[in-house]
């Protein structure tokens, strides 16, 4: 009996707590979609802001206001992408090798699509 070895998982290094992870994008989520409703972008007032780009009209201020929703609305992207892989059980894995992504990693960044691996191919070129 004394030869029997206690089993180690050596396939997730870092268990990642999906309850937490879920929970620190659903808030994000949140809160970015209070900021677009501010602005006046919430809900499904996706339709116009062509039109307000082509305009001659657009001035510097309403380009930095669309800046800043269209980079919320990139976050908000970010966000519900994470959360479709919370629910297909793919989460914390690396959207371009399929490597797990460390625990860190998504505890700084609960979006994080890629691992540290890829991200720095990417950088470097
Ligand atoms: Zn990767």
């Amino acid at each position: 009996m004394s030869s029997k070895k206690t089993e180690i998982s050596q396939e997730v290094p870092e268990a990642i707590d999906l309850v937490v992870a879920r929970q620190a994008l659903e808030e994000e989520k949140v809160s970015l979609l209070q900021k677009l409703e501010e602005m006046g972008f919430g809900g499904s007032g996706l339709e116009y802001d062509d039109n307000f780009a082509d305009s001659s009209q657009v001035t510097a201020e309403r380009g930095e206001a669309e800046t800043l929703v269209s980079q919320l609305r990139e976050a908000l992207a970010d966000v519900e992408f994470a959360l479709s892989k919370i629910d297909s059980n793919r989460y914390g894995l690396c959207d371009s090798c399929g490597a797990p992504i460390s625990a860190a990693r998504l505890e700084a960044i609960p979006t994080a699509k890629l691992c540290i691996t890829c991200v720095a191919q990417r950088s470097r070129r």
